[in-house]
């Protein structure tokens, strides 16, 4: 039996680095974000409080189309009802943002504090017009400190899993983002939810932020520009099936067969391929949006011909795009990423399969683009002897699912029995 979303692990996926290591350093701040308020809870406040309901709109404008960050900012309210708002709440609940730059300036990695001292990336992507495609600012944000799913090639999935992040804690990633656009007078076009974290293990609070960025009133992002990406957490992919919005769902695949998949992405244990695919094809048919599928590419692992062959089988005839991503090489793995020809030749694989495919530049190596790098970083390197058990284990796990072999689960890992 499938079980239910609560009971998967909550600590720190991989053993290297033990439970949570980003943090807590400080108490959280109890007051609600201002951001994550809808419209009705912001009115109910003001209610309470004898105020008319006309003030919800100002408020609104401050926060969404004036992206305030003190309560200064929340201009054209009276005094008095500035410092309600501000003792009742946090105007940002990002409290400091670090921001690194590469690729020229056309990727910014950010790294944001928050009230308990946890640390969430997001990362601002910049693609000039081409090709009779608009230029576009793509943000990928994150939904949860850190993550239980422990994927091994993923610097988030080695940190652990810290916290849910509130729904202010993610609108706040891109009205930050937003507001050093509008600095240089551009508007934000895209956001996916790649960042750390497993958006659907946070699923109330990403639906919540969703309904904030795509309301007309609030930010008003069009829903075909926010796509949510998921390792294969079935349940939360078919909730989001019934309730039938129009943004994109990519799912991280990265393998086509399940012994490989329970080592590249742990979650399988409990959701295997063919279950997350289903999914996936029940997705694009009631929505009619087509599914991209995620494959990072790691070097004689999971990009030889048997496994392009596996994944052209799996989703011959489907709406699906398949997006070819080269291994970032930092995290703690002992593999490497798969070198241009061996890309090309997966690609060339699934294209002849009738497959969309595009391979994808790794924006910002230089800087730890991929998601949970910069928090890494700051968490400091796990002990070399956990490390080196950590490579030996992953040898181990990958020998066995080359021959066919299924491993049982690590400890603590998002595949283990619960
Ligand atoms: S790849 Fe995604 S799901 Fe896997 S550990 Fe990293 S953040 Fe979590």
């Amino acid at each position: 039996m499938t079980p239910p979303i609560a009971t998967l692990p909550r600590a720190g996926a991989d053993p290297a680095r033990g439970p949570d290591p980003s943090g807590p350093t400080s108490p959280r701040d109890p007051r609600p974000g201002l951001s994550g308020l809808t419209p009705d809870e912001l009115r109910a406040w003001l209610a309470v409080r004898g105020l008319a309901a006309y003030r919800a709109r100002q408020v609104a404008d401050a926060v969404w189309r004036g992206l305030a960050r003190t309560p200064e900012d929340l201009r054209g309210l009276p005094r008095d009802l500035r410092a309600a708002l501000a003792a009742a709440f946090r105007v940002d609940t990002i409290v400091e943002t670090e921001v690194r730059l590469a690729d020229g300036g056309r990727t910014a990695k950010v790294l944001h504090r928050l009230s308990d001292d946890r640390l969430v990336e997001s990362v601002l992507m910049r693609y000039p017009a081409r090709a009779g495609r608009r230029e576009r600012d793509t943000l990928c944000i994150s939904s949860q400190v850190g993550c239980a799913v422990g994927c091994p090639f993923c610097a988030t999935g080695e940190l652990g899993f810290g916290r849910d992040l509130e729904t202010a804690e993610i609108v706040d990633q891109v009205r930050d983002a937003a507001r050093r656009l509008a600095g240089e007078g551009r508007r934000l076009t895209n956001v996916v939810f790649m960042g750390m974290g497993e958006p659907l293990l946070n699923l109330d609070a990403v639906l919540a932020a969703i309904g904030a960025l795509t309301d007309s009133a609030r930010f008003g992002l069009g829903a075909r520009h926010v796509t949510v990406s998921t390792s294969g957490v079935v349940p939360g992919m078919r909730r989001l099936t019934a309730l039938g919005p129009q943004f994109t769902l990519a799912v991280s695949l990265h393998a086509a067969r399940d012994p490989l998949r329970d080592v590249l992405v742990p979650l399988n244990r409990r959701w295997p391929v063919a279950e997350v695919v289903a999914a996936a094809r029940d997705h694009a048919r009631a929505t009619g949006r087509r599914v991209s599928y995620e494959h990072v590419m790691i070097a004689g692992i999971n990009d030889t011909e048997r496994d392009a062959v596996a994944l052209a089988e799996l989703l011959r005839g489907d709406l699906a795009h398949v997006n070819l991503i080269p291994m970032n090489p930092v995290a703690h793995t002992p593999w490497l990423a798969s070198d241009g020809p061996a890309v090309e030749r997966f690609a060339a694989r699934l294209r002849a399969a009738g497959i969309g495919v595009t391979v994808r530049r790794n924006r910002g190596q230089e800087i730890g683009a991929a998601c949970g790098q910069l928090a890494a970083e700051r968490a400091g390197e796990p002990p070399p002897a956990a490390v080196d058990r950590r490579r030996k284990r992953l040898v181990a796990e990958s020998a066995a699912a080359l021959r066919g072999e299924r491993s049982p689960a690590a400890p603590g890992s998002a595949g283990e029995a619960g």
